[in-house]
């Protein structure tokens, strides 16, 4: 199937309705200004936004909510009653699918304790967490915005960061990609995912206060564009789907628009007349796929294949393929990471 519309988005986002310091009209309008047309709130073990779900403005407003216990957080969507946070990891992801749902595992690498957050790791990474139920996939969400910031902010650089926030930011961790390839090598399908978990908090500072980071701001910075072979619809339940639909398949790639905005990317496997994206599986003869990319700026290009890097190259890739596996694009700009794709699977029929 050919996916003409891209959408981009931004999901794990906190306001008032826990310790976010934006109402959801305002949280809109920020999405709107950033020219976001979904966004995903997850209010800490809370559903209270739910009436303001639906299109406002041009924006898809999707409430789902954030199961936080002291460690191991796990946005919960597409269920209509909040999850009890108090129980066993493996027992609030299980309670999510037997209620129709599905979610992603936040922030799963955290390291590090500051004045400014706890640390909130995934502790149990063999959790049996990671693996579809009933269709229904699980996520990863390879990039926290939030996390990556305030894991790097020290006392002496705090203020620094404050306002030139591009300079605490990593990406991902290499253990958090690597787990999500092991994941998906192992036949346990997780999609992956970028979140800003916007909080906009009012920060005592020595002058007064400061917002860590408006709500405007981060919504310019880690988007997920989701591919749709139609339009998202006029019907909220309907385009809710839709976004829920790609997010689980694996339609999508994320991108720090800090850096640049990306809104149509190829990254395609073709075979003869078959064609192949994000999210799709090719099956069938050991003929090789040929796998090209074309990311639509300078930037430093990756194809990882199983985990390891098979070609690199500059804005544009083409590379024959032959092997089962895994293939993913990552891109740099400026030696900073910039664009994950989700994976293209390659099976092979035995002879
Ligand atoms: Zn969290
Ligand atoms: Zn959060």
């Amino acid at each position: 199937m050919r996916y003409n519309f891209s959408y981009p988005g931004a999901l794990h986002i906190h306001s008032t309705y826990s310790d976010g310091s934006g109402t959801l009209p305002q949280i809109c309008a920020a999405a709107h200004a950033a020219g976001l047309r979904w966004i995903i709130i997850t209010d800490h073990d809370s559903l209270a936004g739910r009436p303001y779900a639906g299109w406002h403005d041009g924006v898809l407003v999707i409430v789902g909510h954030e199961i936080t216990p002291d460690h191991n957080h796990f946005l919960a969507l597409a269920v209509d009653q909040v999850v009890d946070p108090q129980q066993q990891p493996q027992q609030f992801i299980n309670e999510v699918y037997a209620r129709g749902g599905f979610g992603i595992i936040a922030h799963p690498d955290e390291r590090v304790t500051t004045h400014f957050k706890e640390c909130y790791r995934w502790d149990d990474w063999t959790v049996d967490g990671p693996r579809p139920r009933a269709g229904r996939p699980v996520g990863l969400e390879v990039w926290n915005l939030m996390s990556d910031w305030a894991e790097h902010l020290r006392s002496l650089n705090r203020y620094l960061h404050f306002f030139v926030p591009a300079l605490g930011l990593s990406g991902p961790t290499a253990e958090t990609l690597a787990w999500w390839d092991r994941l998906n090598m192992s036949g346990r399908r997780t999609f992956g995912v970028g979140g800003v978990d916007a909080h906009a908090f009012k920060q005592p500072a020595p002058w007064g206060e400061v917002e860590v980071f408006p709500y405007r701001w981060l919504f310019g910075t880690l988007t997920n564009y989701l591919l749709l072979a139609e339009p998202l619809h006029t019907d909220p339940d309907v385009a809710t789907r839709q976004v829920y639909t790609a997010l689980g398949e694996g339609r999508s790639y994320l991108v720090n628009r800090m850096d640049g905005a990306a809104p149509a990317i190829t990254f395609t496997a073709q075979r003869g007349d078959e064609w192949y994206t994000m999210g799709d599986t090719a099956v069938g003869t050991p003929e090789p796929l040929l796998f090209t990319a074309d990311v639509g700026a300078d930037a430093y290009v990756r194809l990882i294949a199983n985990g390891t890097v098979l070609t690199s190259g500059v804005r544009r890739l083409r590379q024959s393929i032959a092997e089962r596996g895994v293939y993913r694009l990552e891109a740099y700009v400026g030696g900073k990471p910039w664009l994950f794709t989700n994976p293209i699977y390659v099976e092979l029929e035995q002879p």
